[in-house]
């Protein structure tokens, strides 16, 4: 009664954001709608006053942040209250007053006016930077403006007056928060005893406030359908905020499944140190690598945290959102080398960009598609687009030397396509040389599996490169002909279902026969359930979410490889992949 999404919504039905904080929430929807701050422009006569009533609104401004500054170094950590230090310089720079100051006394213009404007324009010239860090700090600069405009305008500044009342953010019931956004000072002031999960509408996993909302341990999506904005208030949802999903009055069954996880996760976090930093082993002495999915550089932070081995799958379009150009070869260089240092002697395999489908750039000039996911995508758009593509393998070349670096083409449906890829990275190779430009010479590269053409001819493919690394989201949204993003087809792509089974079980064997290692990144290895199929498949590697990686470890030390198999040749013969999930939570109930 509750929901206003379309009907029938069948109990797999979910929406698709971006992940941006781990963890699982079920509760009741509270919506927060801001009605936009109103402003009215006016000539000034009396600009001393005018120009006091900013000077006083500053200063209130300045004292609220300074409450949250010393509210946010007990709750979010000093690195995270520093994003209010920075606020409160913001406030101070004498550039931005004086701009303020010249409009107030020359222009006759009224404080609020005065101000957005001088504001907007900075926030203009910032998102034409490159730099995503840059870009990522107008959501501050604009919270900044906004507090201030509140204040002029006698907006209620949403101050909490003690720590249990309820506000316009912290609703009285434990909820899911539902925004179009939230600034960084709104995320600092969620209560997480109020506010289990936060989903929005905009915003970016990289964004400050994504970035608190992890310190609060609150699980968040961002960047979700509009039409969450209609759903009521006490609707029941839950979301996932490791593979970005949320339901909307979910069944029983999803709910059940969401709960397993979450006290799986809760029961390792409490045992996680000693298992998190030994290998994954399995009772009989047979090892798994256990590497992590990344994004970017906070991500390897984390990572390491949750005991990741290395990283397997460094999604590096991420790189390439939120902002107008592409990030530049020496960006780019500089990036993968911080990750590269702050794993140490760890692999890192950095997956070349792998745009289109339900990832559009908008200056990439990507092509408005009938079927994008079958269309311009991956290393089809890179082998299109050599200005785009070889600047990034520049990048990874020379952020190489000294590191275990790997490279890793995405979309690979063809030998011609892997052949061409390698021509493109020697001929970069050649120039590199050329150019008195030392890298590895013997790095490692390797392809996505995630077509299913890939898998027939895995045999011929395997002859090229020097590892696999299978990709079941995309895997099984091809073998199932169901769009990975599409709700109302949504149960159909299913990586537990035995058709996909049997590719994995496919592309391992060629990989094998071919001498080469063979991986697994997509979200099925963050699914606890999913990990004696993992071993039993006979994986070397699976690399999953950072936050997946203490239960899987845990559930490995449990397991022999014997065990597994035999669950594999079960699962293999199921019909569905609800009887391999049963069967999987039959055998998982028997240890
Ligand atoms: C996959 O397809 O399984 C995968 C890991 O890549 P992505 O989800 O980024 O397409
Ligand atoms: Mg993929």
């Amino acid at each position: 009664p509750y929901s206003l999404l379309p009907t029938p919504y069948s109990p797999h039905h979910f929406l698709q954001g971006i992940p941006a904080s781990s963890g699982i929430a079920i509760a009741r929807v509270f919506l927060h709608t801001p009605a936009p701050i109103q402003i009215q422009q006016y000539h000034v006569e009396d600009v001393e006053t005018e120009w006091q009533r900013l000077r006083i609104a500053i200063q209130i401004s300045k004292e609220e942040i300074q409450s949250l500054l010393s509210q946010a170094c007990t709750q979010i950590g000093d690195a995270e209250a520093a994003i209010f230090d920075a606020h409160l310089l913001f406030l101070e720079d004498p550039v931005l007053l004086e701009a303020v100051h010249q409009r107030i006394f020359q222009q006759y213009q009224n404080a609020e006016v005065a101000w957005q404007a001088v504001v907007e324009e900075l926030v203009n010239n910032y998102r034409t930077f490159e730099d995503p860090y840059l870009q990522e700090r107008v959501a501050d600069i604009v919270d900044v403006e906004q507090r201030v405009l509140r204040l002029l305008t006698g907006f209620q500044s949403h101050i909490r007056t003690s720590d249990s009342s309820p506000d316009d953010l912290n609703p009285s019931e434990p909820a899911i928060l539902i925004a179009t956004d939230l600034s960084p000072s709104e995320t600092a002031r969620l209560d997480p005893t109020k506010v289990l999960g936060i989903c929005t509408t905009n915003g970016s996993a990289i964004s400050h406030s994504a970035i608190i909302a992890r310190r609060l341990g609150i699980p968040a999506i961002v960047g979700l359908p509009e039409e969450v904005m209609h759903l009521s208030n006490g609707a029941i949802a839950a979301l996932d905020g490791d593979s970005g999903r949320m339901w909307v009055n979910p069944e029983s069954e999803v709910l059940n499944a969401l709960e397993a996880k979450r006290n799986t996760r809760q029961a390792v976090h409490q045992e996680a140190p000693a298992i998190v930093f030994n290998p994954a082993v399995t009772r009989d002495g047979r090892r798994i690598d256990v590497f992590a999915n990344i994004t970017g550089i906070t991500d390897t932070e984390e990572a390491l945290r949750f005991g990741a081995e290395g990283v397997g799958l460094f999604r590096t379009e991420f790189l390439y959102m939120q902002r107008i150009t592409p990030p530049s070869e020496e960006e780019q260089e500089l990036i993968y080398l911080s990750v590269a240092q702050k794993l140490g002697n760890r692999p890192l395999i950095i997956r070349t960009l792998d745009i289109g489908g339900d990832k559009p750039i908008s200056y990439l000039n990507l092509l408005s598609e009938n079927n994008s996911f079958l269309g311009w995508r991956g290393i089809r758009y890179c082998l299109d687009n050599p200005e785009i593509f070889k600047p990034q393998l520049r990048a990874i070349l020379k952020a190489s030397p000294g590191h275990q670096m790997k490279i890793m083409f995405p979309m690979v449906a063809t030998v011609e396509e892997i052949q061409a890829a390698k021509a493109m990275l020697a001929e970069v190779q050649g120039e590199l040389r050329q150019e008195g430009i030392l890298f590895d010479e013997e790095m490692e590269v390797g392809i996505m599996v995630e077509v299913p053409s890939a898998v027939m001819i895995a045999d011929k493919l395997a002859a090229e490169v020097d590892f696999f690394s299978i990709g079941t989201n995309d895997l099984s949204q091809y073998v199932m002909a169901a769009d990975r993003t599409h709700p109302l087809v949504a149960d159909l792509v299913d990586a537990f279902h035995p058709a996909v089974l049997r590719m994995i079980q496919q592309t391992v064997q060629a990989a094998r026969t071919a001498g080469i290692w063979v991986g697994l990144c997509g979200e099925l290895a963050s699914d606890p359930l999913s990990t004696p199929l993992l071993l039993g498949l006979g994986l070397n590697e699976v690399s999953l979410n950072p936050q997946s990686i203490p239960a899987f470890k845990q559930a490995i030390a449990q397991l022999t490889g014997e065990q597994a198999e035999a669950i594999v040749a079960s699962a293999l013969q199921q019909d569905s992949a609800q009887k391999v999930r049963e069967l999987l939570v039959q055998v998982g109930s028997r240890e």
